[in-house]
């Protein structure tokens, strides 16, 4: 369903991605552990070619999102494809002027045509779904991290998307706050939403993922299931980043 091959990234001469490939199923939760500039965030950016890679190829559904087209038409498919890539980063882009109903039904009327009677119903469902439905006329700056963060992924799900990206989604909040949006991230995971979640909670990992993916230095060390990564994990690497992280 998703599929990176050969994935390479250079910028000059530092190579942060080098030859990463990787298959995910619909339906199938992919979590990216690993150090700090291992290139797990160039990843996740490169797969809605936020990063445009210097090799390999971005696939989703069937149809090549990095693919070479001249400027005015890939600028078309590469919009398309974005509308199909749900992307939550750690800190809450929300727009600051603009409301909670405002922020979800911007990108669905823009981009999809929805009337605004029709962007309104499925901003209130898609806020229902993350529990933030009395909130709709907030401000973000009226809302909590673990809030917004929640916003963020409702706006996300109103474009009603094939794959959703996290990067680290949960890593700027207060402690406290971090339950609430891994809880909506669960419930995505048990309506089989295909994602990929880049994440230093290793407990989240192991209880939503089916395979987890440990990345050093620009290369997949190991991947597998997360009984296997996280509690027999085949690479020394591996074993000596778990030890520094659980
Ligand atoms: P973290 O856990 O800290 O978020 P990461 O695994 O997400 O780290 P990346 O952000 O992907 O790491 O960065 C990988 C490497 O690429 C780092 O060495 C970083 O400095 C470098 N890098 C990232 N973006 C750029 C850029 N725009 N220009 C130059 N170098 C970059
Ligand atoms: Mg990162």
């Amino acid at each position: 369903f998703v599929r990176i091959e050969h994935a390479q990234k250079s910028f000059g001469k530092l190579e942060v991605l080098k030859d990463i490939s990787l298959t995910v199923e619909r339906g199938q939760i992919v979590a990216i552990i690993g150090p700090s500039g291992s290139g797990k965030s160039t990843l996740l950016r490169a797969i809605n070619d936020l990063d445009a890679l210097t090799g390999g190829e971005i696939w989703l559904d069937g149809v090549q999102v990095n693919k070479t087209l001249p400027h005015r038409q890939y600028e078309k498919h590469i919009n398309e494809m974005r509308q199909q890539i749900g992307m939550v980063f750690q800190h809450f882009n929300l727009f600051p002027h603009l409301t909670v109903r405002e922020n979800v039904t911007m990108a669905p009327m823009l981009l999809k045509d929805l009337s605004k009677a029709e962007a309104n119903k499925l901003a209130e469902e898609q806020l229902d779904h993350v529990g933030m439905l009395e909130r709709i006329d907030y401000y973000p700056s009226q809302l909590s991290g673990g809030q917004k963060q929640r916003v963020a992924i409702a706006r996300a799900l109103a474009m009603k998307p094939k794959l959703m990206l996290f990067d680290e989604a949960t890593s700027a909040l207060d402690p406290e706050l971090v339950d609430e949006v891994n809880q909506v991230m669960k419930k995505l995971a048990e309506d089989h939403m295909t994602m990929i979640i880049v994440t230093h909670e290793m407990d989240f990992a192991a209880a939503v993922c089916d395979r987890v993916l440990f990345m050093d230095q620009g290369v997949v060390v190991e991947e597998g299931p997360p009984e296997v990564v996280f509690k027999n994990p085949v690479k020394d690497r591996t074993r000596e980043f778990l030890r520094k992280h659980i």
